[in-house]
């Protein structure tokens, strides 16, 4: 099954000209591969600076809104999006749920809105530190999974990546270990069985993302129930950042 390496920039670089730099640093050291698609989520601002360059690397946007259009003062729709060369949107990051008020109920508006839009979307979800010494891990893991795929039919589950990203695992250097992550994965598909079916099941794509860097990558690679990583902080390094990949390489 193919992998998938997600950049997820945040809210860097702080300028244009950096953008497309790091952009373009990146393109640079990388070849197409069959096996493995990178998608770089920038910034909203940066997207149109990058995607006449994009060649074999694809476009991804770190948020979107529910509705198409109208009154809603800085907020931006997946048509905009998908005007922009955007295949991929994060949805439901933790930094999103948590500094932004994302409830699973907005966070399942979103998913619906980018699935109709034609955009795939990458739904993260994830524990608390509290929550994962509470046992509670799974139980978390489910409510968000089926809060956040509420009315999501089974064509159109297909098109959705799921990274499980330990909200505890992020930017914190200390990342979830191989064989959790895996259990986690296998956790996730036992319950898209449940909700949709068998198949699906096997073929839904799981990421993990949390503190991944050159040193670990290839720990959640080399695993067949994980088909990529979710990257923050090391995405914004080129060089590690291509180190990365090419373990798998
Ligand atoms: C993230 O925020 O999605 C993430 C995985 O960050 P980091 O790689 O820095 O832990």
């Amino acid at each position: 099954m193919k992998k998938f390496i997600i950049a997820n920039w945040k809210c860097n670089p702080p300028t244009e000209k950096k953008a497309q730099q790091l952009f373009l640093s990146v393109k640079r050291g990388l070849k197409k591969k069959k096996n493995m698609e990178v998608i770089i989520c920038p910034p909203f601002c940066y997207l149109s600076v990058i995607n006449n360059n994009l060649s074999f690397l694809k476009l991804g946007a770190q948020n979107c809104f529910f509705e198409d259009k109208g009154a809603y003062t800085g907020e931006v729709s997946c048509e905009m999006l998908k005007s922009l060369k955007c295949k991929y949107v994060i949805i439901g990051h933790s930094e999103r749920r948590k500094i932004f008020g994302e409830t699973n109920e907005i966070i399942n508006k979103k998913i619906k809105k980018a699935l109709k839009s034609g955009l795939e979307p990458i739904f993260c979800i994830g524990e608390t530190l509290e929550e994962k010494q509470q046992n509670n891990t799974f139980k978390i893991l489910e409510k968000e999974i089926k809060k956040g795929l509420e009315k999501v039919s089974k064509n159109e589950i297909e098109k959705i990546i799921i990274a499980y990203e330990p909200i505890w695992a992020i930017g914190s250097d200390n990342p979830c270990d191989e064989d959790q992550a895996m259990t986690v994965a296998l956790f996730i598909r036992k319950l898209i069985s449940r909700l949709y079916n068998k198949q699906i099941a096997k073929k839904i794509r799981i990421l993990y993302g949390g503190s991944t860097n050159s040193q670990n990558a290839f720990n959640y690679l080399r695993n067949s129930e994980i088909q990529g990583l979710l990257v923050g902080g090391a995405s914004l390094q080129a060089k590690e950042f291509i180190k990365m990949i090419k373990t798998f390489h």
